[in-house]
């Protein structure tokens, strides 16, 4: 089992930083949770104060209905994969996935066995009398994880693995984590400033901001139904694009810039509220006719990425992205439009999404 439970979780560092404000969370058996956030949210707070690194400041952790608070690193039954792999540079391959086994006295034989098990199961099964330096980064990664899965730990943390690959390494290795995580099903929180690593990578995905956990869910939610305006812009590439407006008349007007459609009767019925909408760059279209769900824009610049183009449309002081199939000449005058049903609706004042 591998069950983690946060209740009001608080974090407040010595000097008064509050990094982590009521995280409530549960976490599965064998589920894959991705923290994601800003730099600085506080993700590798919750996951330090999970291994035991770090105080728990306020709230209570349990670790299959056990409260672990007050539990030293070693005592629990979680394992942890650094950013810079933090191997014993003066150990050998198979010293290092073993350390962590030989510090538990886990007898000889049966550290040779699992490390053996391990080093087969990662393909690191050639590499085991050599030092880390005679490594390469994605090498010493799966050593990294080697050490883990020689644990057997009922939870694995893993902070930002994948930072110090180069990008064609970091996808492969992206899917071999999460193939290993499938076929061990040990309960893992991965944690990453990167949303694309989130979205491929978790059962549900928590995203934080400022220590305040703004969302909990799957990929697919994430992206359909973003829960405020923060979420909404940090899933997503490029981002989602915002246009803020005011209900009047039963639509959404921004007469500054030229902006008039039709709307749900459910936001529509809310006159002179403060609105903002947001479409994604990829449910944008170019029209041949005007249409009523569009407006027209300026193209400022396309640029290429090999499958489509991102063009750049001005709309009076905001900044307009669209992700299309085909190529559009700068300065061209054109009627974008969009479905409805692709339109997030988000409150002006409290940015927190509207339902329709
Ligand atoms: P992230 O992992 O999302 O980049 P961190 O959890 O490392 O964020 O940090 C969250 C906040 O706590 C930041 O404002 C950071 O400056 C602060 N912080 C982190 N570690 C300490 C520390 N040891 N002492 C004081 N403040 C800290």
């Amino acid at each position: 089992m591998g069950m983690l439970e946060y209740k009001h979780i608080g974090k407040i560092y010595n000097g008064g930083v509050r990094a982590v404000s009521d995280f409530n969370l549960s976490i599965h058996d064998g589920e894959f949770i991705v923290i994601v956030g800003p730099s600085g949210c506080g993700k590798s707070t919750v996951l330090r104060m999970t291994a035991g690194l770090e105080e728990i400041s306020e709230g209570d952790l349990y670790l299959d209905g056990v409260r672990i608070n007050d539990q030293p690193p070693v005592e629990r039954d979680i394992s942890v994969v650094f950013q810079d792999y933090a191997l014993y540079p003066q150990l050998t391959v198979y010293d290092n996935v073993g350390m962590s086994l030989k510090v538990r006295h886990v007898d000889k034989g049966e550290i040779f066995d699992r490390v053996m098990d391990t080093s087969r199961f990662l393909q690191i099964q050639n590499y085991l009398t050599r030092l880390p330096g005679q490594l390469s980064g994605g090498q010493k990664q799966r050593v990294s994880l080697g050490r883990a899965v020689a644990r057997k730990t009922r939870v694995f943390l893993m902070d930002e693995p994948l930072s110090n690959l180069d990008a064609k390494l970091r996808a492969h290795t992206r899917a071999e984590i999460v193939k290993l995580q499938r076929q061990l099903a040990i309960t893992t929180l991965y944690v990453t400033h990167d949303q694309i690593e989130a979205m491929t990578m978790a059962d549900r995905i928590v995203v934080i901001d400022h220590g305040v956990i703004q969302q909990v869910g799957t990929p697919q939610e994430l992206y359909t139904k973003p829960a405020n305006i923060f979420v909404a812009g940090f899933i997503g590439t490029p981002p989602m694009n915002f246009i803020p407006g005011k209900i009047l008349g039963g639509r959404f007007v921004n007469k500054e810039l030229g902006i008039n459609l039709a709307v749900p009767a459910k936001v529509g019925c809310q006159e002179g509220k403060s609105i903002i909408i947001g479409i994604r760059p990829e449910h944008l279209q170019i029209a041949t006719t005007k249409q009523d769900e569009g407006m027209e824009l300026v193209v400022m610049d396309t640029q290429f990425i090999g499958s489509r183009f991102y063009v750049l449309f001005k709309l009076g002081s905001l900044v307009i992205t669209g992700s299309l199939p085909d190529y559009v000449p700068n300065n061209a005058k054109e009627w974008v439009s969009f479905s409805m049903e692709n339109v997030h609706f988000f409150d002006g004042k409290t940015t927190m999404r509207l339902e329709v």
